[in-house]
Formats: C-alpha cells, structure tokens, sequence
C-alpha cells in the first residue's frame, strides 16, 4: 500500500459519531457492555433499546477486548464495543489500549467493514491524556491499514476542537 493511498484512508473529524453513516462505529464502552455515560449514552440513546437487548446476550468484555453488535436505529449499520483501560499510568495502559484499536480493526476487516469511525477511547471519564492516547491510536491504525486492504477507511470523530488539533497533527507527522 503506497503512502499517499494511507493518508486518504485516515481521517480526523470534529462531531458526534452517532451522526456517521459509515459500516461501523466504535463504542468506547465499559466491562458490563450494558451501556454508561459519555460517547457510551449517546450511542445506546440513538441506537435504540434493541441495543442494550442484544449487548445483555454478550456476557460483557474483558478490557482491551472487543465486540461486534448491530446498529439498530443508527445510521451506522454496525457498533463495534470495546473497552480502553482506566488510565493509572502503568505500562499496561498503552498496550491494552492499542489491543482495543488492534481488535476492532480486526473485527471489521473479519467483517468485511470498509468504514470505520473511532472515539477517542479512555479520553473522557478514563482519564487517558490525550497526546499519549492519540499516538497509540494512530500508531495502530495506520499499521493496521499498510497491512490490510479492508477497512478502507477510518475516520478519528473527536468531540472536542482540542481533541481534533491534537489528532491533526500526531496525523500529518505519521502520515503526511
Ligand atoms: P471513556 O470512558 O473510554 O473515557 P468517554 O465516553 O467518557 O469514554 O469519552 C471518550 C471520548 O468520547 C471523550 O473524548 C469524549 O469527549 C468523547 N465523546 C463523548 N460523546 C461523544 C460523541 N457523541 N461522539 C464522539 N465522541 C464523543
């Protein structure tokens, strides 16, 4: 996969994910998969309650882990759950939270899920710093996309202008 094509398949937005009309969003969710505040809320509020319906057969997820459900009344056709650790600055903070990227980049490719939009996972109630979270974020992704031809594209949806800056340029020095 050249360069160039990689720039185009990676994205930074500002908005609500919950707007996206893309094959999957990313849920940044918790162990219980049974739904919290934050980006977690406003996707279970816009899906509508056969989510939560079909989230309680999962059993819940183990952090760092993820989990494929459908999107209901999203515009999104599928929610990909995955849990991003409390950040308490150990070294097993980065490696669990890019397992979460690394495995939801895996189900949508073992899906046959061409776009991908992701939250900045732990960046709110988790605590995670936003520069480390999104070094590991990008890192990830853009591995992930030189390895493998689906997905195609993957969109970063920050709520914040903060949060998209960061992104912006931890983008532009990894890819251009
Ligand atoms: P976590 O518990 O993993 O920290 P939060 O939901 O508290 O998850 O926050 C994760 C990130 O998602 C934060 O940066 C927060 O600002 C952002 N966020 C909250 N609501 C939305 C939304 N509707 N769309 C996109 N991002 C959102």
């Amino acid at each position: 996969m050249n360069p160039a094509n990689l720039k185009d398949r990676l994205e930074a937005r500002q908005g609500d994910i919950t707007g996206l009309s893309v094959d999957a969003i990313v849920n940044a969710a918790n162990t219980s998969l049974l739904g919290g505040g934050g980006v977690d809320g406003a996707i279970h509020r816009a899906a509508g309650p056969e989510l939560l319906a079909e989230c309680r057969t999962l059993g819940g997820c183990p952090t760092g882990e993820a989990r494929l459900t459908r999107g209901y009344r999203l515009p999104a056709g599928r929610v990909i759950h995955t849990v991003g650790p409390v950040y308490r600055g150990r070294p097993e903070d980065s490696r669990l939270l890019a397992s979460c990227y690394a495995c939801s980049l895996t189900l949508a490719r073992d899906h046959g899920l061409r776009t991908l939009a992701f939250p900045a996972i732990s960046c709110g109630v988790y605590g995670y710093p936003i520069d480390e979270a999104c070094k590991i974020a990008v890192d990830v992704c853009a591995g992930f996309l030189e390895a493998h031809e689906v997905p195609e594209k993957v969109i970063f949806m920050l709520f914040s202008a903060a949060h998209l800056d960061v992104y912006t340029r931890c983008l532009t020095a990894r890819v251009g």
